[in-house]
């Protein structure tokens, strides 16, 4: 068997093009423009690239973007101060902080600063605990794209037993909460997943991810996932992304488990665009709250 192939990249564009009539008729009726301030400090490479991409993205649903860039000398004190600036401006309705910040600055503390109702990212604590309460603001952008992927995909969750491999704050933690949502507040579809959270201190691993309907991987590691880890006919979404001599590879062996898995996503491809994507969708949300 061959895996169908879920489509990222497609399913990205569709969901930008539902956005982008929305955001043209809310602009309309309110003549409020959505506007995303992104945050850069110092000039790492793939930071530079990312927030390139979520300034086309912006671009192409009718979303204003403001570029702040910072040097890598810049203090903390100075990043609060555009912080608080950005909170108060009422023509910015999501402000994104691009991570890594340099070391020295306190990520958590810059993080914290947002105003919870501009924390497009939702890594805010109120934001967090709002999703953990089941009465979402914001989804996390990756773990709402994933979910976006399974729904538009048609992957029946309900009752199936997903594992996520990884517990970041950023993708497996928040992952595990949509998953296991029971009502659609926290994503397309009300997941009701049976959710395992594997990670580096996990026995077994292989084992647990056999046992698995749909494999989140979510690790950091070029190939992690071997096909040995997979059971013939489980979904596999591969959030990876890890720079190999041989280009952009994912946390799935992807030659060999799509020979085996159901469906499967690509790298790149796959979730990454998604990501974006709900950037976009979280900022119109914010720019929708903001103004009632
Ligand atoms: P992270 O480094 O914060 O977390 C990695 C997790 O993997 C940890 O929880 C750790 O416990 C687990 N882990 C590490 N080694 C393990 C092992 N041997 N066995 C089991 N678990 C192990 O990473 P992150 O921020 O969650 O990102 C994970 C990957 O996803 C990275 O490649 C990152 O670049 C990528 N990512 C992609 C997107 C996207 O839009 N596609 C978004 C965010 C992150």
């Amino acid at each position: 068997m061959s895996a169908v192939i879920m489509d990222g990249k497609a399913i990205s564009k569709e969901i930008q093009a539902e956005i982008a009539a929305e955001v043209a008729t809310f602009t309309k009726q309110s003549g409020i423009t959505p506007c995303l301030a992104a945050v850069l400090v110092g000039d790492d490479p793939a930071s530079e690239v990312y927030v390139r991409n979520k300034h086309r993205a912006c671009e192409r649903v009718g979303i204003k973007s403001q570029m702040h860039k910072l040097p890598a000398s810049t203090t903390e004190e100075e990043l609060l101060s555009l912080i608080d600036s950005l909170n108060q401006a009422s023509d910015v309705h999501g402000i994104l902080i691009q991570l890594p910040l340099p070391s020295g600055i306190d990520t958590l503390r810059v993080l914290d600063a947002v105003n919870p109702r501009k924390d497009v990212d939702a890594f805010h604590p109120e934001n967090v605990g709002l999703i953990s309460q089941g009465r979402p603001r914001f989804l996390p952008c990756t773990p709402h794209g994933v979910q976006q992927i399974l729904d538009r995909c048609g992957v029946e969750l309900s009752g199936k037993h997903a594992v996520i491999v990884g517990r970041s704050d950023i993708v497996g933690k928040p992952m595990s909460m949509l998953l296991t949502a029971k009502d659609s507040t926290h994503g397309p579809q009300a997941a009701n997943a049976t959710v395992t959270i594997c990670h580096s201190r996990t026995r077994n691993l292989a084992e647990v991810c056999r046992s698995a309907d749909v494999i989140i991987a979510a690790v950091g590691i070029a190939n992690f996932v071997t096909v040995e880890m997979v059971k013939p006919g489980a979904v596999v979404v591969d959030v990876g992304i890890n720079r190999t001599d041989e280009g952009l590879v994912g946390d799935v062996d992807f030659a060999a488990v799509s020979q085996i898995a159901s469906q499967i996503t690509p790298v790149p491809g796959g979730v990454g665009p998604l990501t974006v994507t709900m950037l976009m969708y979280n900022t119109f949300d914010a720019a929708k709250l903001l103004s009632s």
